[in-house]
């Protein structure tokens, strides 16, 4: 059985995930190609050739296809496929799953970041399926963000949906807006860990999802 208070975090996530359709106006839309088309040949680009033509549009076209998360999941909110996992005190192992890859733009610089992520929570009576972790995460990663806040809303959505006894969440990203412009080495990465609930009290917990998704 559910408590209520289960019911109404999740009634707070629904309202978060539920359908947004960005509206756009088409006249709006081709003013911004006009200044895409502007702003990429200032930087050099031949503008009018077969291969360019099109570019400012694409480019677009492309920026709205990876901030899609913003528009929310409906297969997120409906039909929830809860499992029953024993009664509500049962207190089983941790579920890891991953690597979930994920791409996202950086907000500070509106270029592409992207890796994988593994998610783990101790479940208290729900679990929760591979393919709902995979688009909880697209849901906050295809936005403009930075890495810290995907893993937090990553890590806090599954805590309403669920109501687990803790959350880990470990991110390990490749940032273009360094790498592309030399800022760091080009194979570093960028690793974080979030963490919820019982993984906050118990080490042990922690090195366990640690070595489970640090595995070479
Ligand atoms: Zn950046």
């Amino acid at each position: 059985m559910q408590s209520e208070n289960v019911v109404d975090l999740r009634e707070a996530f629904s309202h978060r995930a539920e359908p947004a359709p960005r509206q756009i106006d088409p006249d709006d839309w081709r003013r911004y190609e006009r200044y895409m088309a502007e702003i990429f040949t200032a930087l050099g680009m031949t503008p009018d050739t077969p291969g360019t033509r099109e570019t400012p549009q694409r480019f677009l076209q492309a920026l709205y296809d990876a901030t899609a998360g913003y528009e929310g999941d409906p297969k997120l909110v409906t039909a929830f496929p809860a499992e029953s996992r024993g009664g509500p005190d049962s207190l089983v192992s941790q579920v890891v799953e991953g690597p979930i890859s994920f791409h996202c733009l950086c907000e500070h610089h509106a270029l592409p970041f992207f890796g994988t992520a593994h998610v783990a929570y101790v479940a208290r009576d729900e679990i929760i399926g591979i393919s709902k972790l995979t688009r909880l995460v697209q849901l906050y990663a295809r936005r403009f963000t930075v890495q810290e806040r995907l893993g937090e809303q990553v890590a806090d959505a599954l805590m309403e949906l669920i109501a687990p006894h803790g959350v880990a969440v470990h991110l390990e990203a490749a940032h273009l807006c360094t790498q592309m412009r030399g800022v760091r080495e080009e194979n570093s990465r960028t690793v974080t860990t979030f963490w919820r609930g019982s993984y906050t009290e118990d080490p042990a917990l922690r090195q366990d999802f640690l070595a489970l998704v640090q595995r070479p």
